[in-house]
């Protein structure tokens, strides 16, 4: 791989007053600390409802703290709590014009232990109808802010039995969806639901703002998930901890990288929010939590970083981005970095999916540009995953330059000056 040579780097530095600043800001040095931090075996792999992520959660919220970031929504802290149940059905029964229902066409989201649903009140009436995506529109239906009943065409029969599984692991919210598989219109119905709450568990996001001197209700987000696997079992060559150092302790690096570079050059129209994520990698809970408690319509653009420590199949000084296509963003970065060599390129997986694969999707299918940025090799990550996931393994100057070019690629964003396209809803 060709490595820039320096006289690129000095020549970018001089051709763009903030880059100055942004060297001193964005050095490899507080890189290497943080990233070293997220990473030690004392954080225990980061796993979701365990101590080691707690650890994690308060150095990210020292850090914030060190930045001079505010709370956000008045907030005691810039943790962000929220509860996941875990349910088990205990019974479901309905009829439908009539006809009576069977209980595995019944999909039930809700924190009660007890609903009834009927025609005669309180739930909004949607549908999924043939030829529909269903995944997407199931999950925005998942996250209505009012109870709702979807009633979901037969032609989905086999995707609504797994997709009935996926809902029954919840968050504690005041509202319920409800999804029914049915081949009718129905006009009246009734729905009788129980379910056992078997145990709850606490976690949470960690968000830092920073306000906006003029468009203080845009907000722009930079975000990553601090969560990963834990420990594995007990081995005999190493040690058992996933330290998950690309995976995402890069990306949350950067987001602290991030907001120590924007609350010091303090030129920012628009709101920035900086969001450590809980829970990505046992279901996306974090992200799905905090995209209920934010208006999407007041959120322009989302930068979600996901394993920048390694690098990307153009080698360094690029990355890539997922849903490249579903926007317009990636064009006013690309133009933010005329002046660079840097590239971000569109996402060269795109079997993979990964555009609804992280913690950008909720807030993407609620029609906000909001893209991952990575540099994983998704096809030949070696570590991906793996005990191995180290800092030893990261090439830490090159993700410096990269949180670099993730800063200057938002400027005209943050400044007000651009603002990217909107993803279609499907
Ligand atoms: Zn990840």
């Amino acid at each position: 791989m060709t490595k820039t040579p320096l006289f690129i780097f000095l020549l970018i530095s001089f051709h763009t007053g903030v880059a100055q600043g942004i060297n001193s800001i964005i050095n490899q040095k507080e890189v290497a600390r943080i990233e070293k931090t997220l990473s030690a075996d004392d954080m225990e792999g980061r796993k979701a409802f365990t101590k080691g992520i707690d650890k994690a959660s308060a150095f990210i919220s020292a850090e914030f703290k060190k930045a001079g970031l505010l709370r956000w929504k008045n907030a005691s802290g810039y943790l962000q709590p929220f509860t996941v149940l875990k349910i088990k059905p205990v019974s479901a029964s309905g009829d439908i014009d009539g006809q009576p229902i069977d209980e595995k066409s019944i999909a039930v989201f809700s924190a009660l232990s007890e609903l009834t649903i009927s025609n005669t009140g309180g739930y909004e009436k949607m549908y999924i109808s043939a030829g529909d995506v269903f995944v997407d529109k199931a999950y925005k239906y998942l996250g209505a802010q009012k109870n709702t009943i979807v009633f979901v065409d037969t032609s989905f029969s086999k995707i609504f039995a797994r997709f009935k599984g996926h809902v029954e692991q919840q968050f504690k919210t005041p509202r319920s969806v409800v999804f029914i598989l049915t081949e009718m219109n129905p006009k009246e119905y009734k729905i009788q639901y129980k379910q056992e709450i078997v145990s709850s568990k606490f976690t949470n996001n960690v968000v830092g703002m920073l306000p906006g001197k003029s468009r203080k209700d845009e907000y722009v987000i930079f975000s990553a998930h601090y969560d990963h696997l834990g420990i594995g079992a007990p081995n005999e060559q190493k040690d058992s901890i996933y330290n998950g150092a690309n995976d995402d302790a890069s990306g949350v690096t950067a987001v602290i990288m991030l907001s120590k570079y924007f609350s010091k050059i303090k030129n920012n129209e628009r709101t920035i929010l900086f969001v450590a994520f809980t829970a990505e990698e046992v279901g996306g809970y974090g992200s799905q939590f905090f995209t209920k408690n934010i208006d999407p319509a007041k959120v322009m653009a989302m930068f979600n970083i996901e394993m920048i420590g390694t690098e990307s199949k153009w080698g360094t000084n690029s990355v890539y981005m997922s849903g490249y296509e579903k926007t317009d963003m990636g064009k006013i970065l690309e133009k933010n970095l005329a002046r660079t060599q840097f590239k971000i390129h569109p996402d060269p997986y795109p079997e993979m999916q990964l555009f609804y694969r992280s913690d950008n999707a909720t807030l993407a299918r609620s029609g906000v540009p909001a893209h991952s940025i990575s540099t994983s090799k998704m096809d030949a990550e070696k570590y991906y995953h793996t005990l191995d996931d180290e800092i030893e393994t990261l090439d830490l100057k090159n993700m410096t330059e990269i949180i670099k070019a993730i800063g200057l690629s938002s400027k005209s964003i943050i400044a007000g000056k651009d603002t990217p396209t909107r993803v279609k809803e499907e």
